[in-house]
């Protein structure tokens, strides 16, 4: 469970979020939409402990994350503690960012080896398994410059599962790639919400967040504007804004 309470942040002059909440149960699917700017990013970095809240706590499983309250003083974790928070929460981006240097393979194994301290046979094993639930079993010894976009995020999600995650964290994971590749990037995201995997999705594809959110949020100007349980929210949106924005985006 993901609780985010009051998460206020600033960047630079300007204040990119202004006192978010939300909270993702055990097993469900949140999307979160809204317009470019709005901060679905910079909420998603602070969820992933890569930057600290100026205000307010996120918990993960009852856990602040990135800092520990002393008396009503936050004090930052260091980078060892919060490395050890981040191995629990599985981030996929738009960019795939996977090791050009590496092999698929290798991709996937290498932070259980090292984060996890885990031994290359057991490694190797789920990685071999996660590649056959993505559906990329013949990829293992391939570079990732000789993939698809769509098989390339596809082995970033497998990556992401291989620290076996309590929560996988998604940054519009199919922006980058063709209508054509999209569909299976987002089939591998709904076979994993259906297995019961915790997912914040930041996304555009209002139909997918339909149909596999549980929950849907709608963020604008550093707030949420408006959240619910997915298919009310994004069929008979109540914020006039939201309803401009799915205008907008179907
Ligand atoms: P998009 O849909 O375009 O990805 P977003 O909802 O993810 O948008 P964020 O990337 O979280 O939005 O950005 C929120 C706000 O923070 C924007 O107004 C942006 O201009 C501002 N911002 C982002 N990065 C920085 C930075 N490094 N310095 C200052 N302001 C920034
Ligand atoms: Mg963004």
């Amino acid at each position: 469970l993901v609780r985010i309470s009051n998460v206020w942040k600033k960047r630079g002059a300007n204040v990119v979020l202004k006192g978010v909440n939300l909270v993702a149960h055990q097993g469900t699917v949140v999307c979160l939409l809204g317009p470019s700017g709005a901060g679905k990013s910079t909420l998603l970095r602070c969820i992933n402990a890569i930057e600290l809240p100026d205000r307010g706590m996120i918990h993960l499983d009852g856990v602040a994350i990135g800092c520990r309250q002393e008396g009503d003083k936050f004090i930052r974790l260091s980078e060892r503690e919060v490395s050890r928070q981040r191995a629990d929460i599985g981030m996929v981006f738009q960019n795939f960012n996977l090791f050009p240097h590496m092999s698929v393979l290798e991709n996937i194994i290498d932070a259980p080896m090292r984060v996890r301290g885990e031994g290359r046979a057991a490694a190797t094993q789920r990685a071999h398994d996660l590649l056959g639930r993505v559906g990329l079993a013949d990829k293992a010894k391939a570079y990732p410059r000789h993939l698809s976009g769509g098989q390339q995020q596809r082995i970033a999600i497998a990556r992401a599962l291989a620290m076996q995650p309590k929560l996988m964290l998604f940054d519009e994971p199919t922006s980058a790639l063709d209508p054509h590749l999209t569909d299976e990037v987002l089939d591998v995201m709904k076979g994993l919400a259906g297995a019961g995997m915790t997912m914040i999705v930041v996304t555009h594809e209002v139909a997918f967040a339909r149909q596999v959110g549980d929950v849907a949020a709608i963020m604008a100007d550093g707030v949420i504007i408006e959240a619910g349980p997915a298919r009310d929210v994004l069929t008979r949106p109540q914020d006039p804004r939201t309803r401009k924005f799915l205008a907008k985006s179907l």
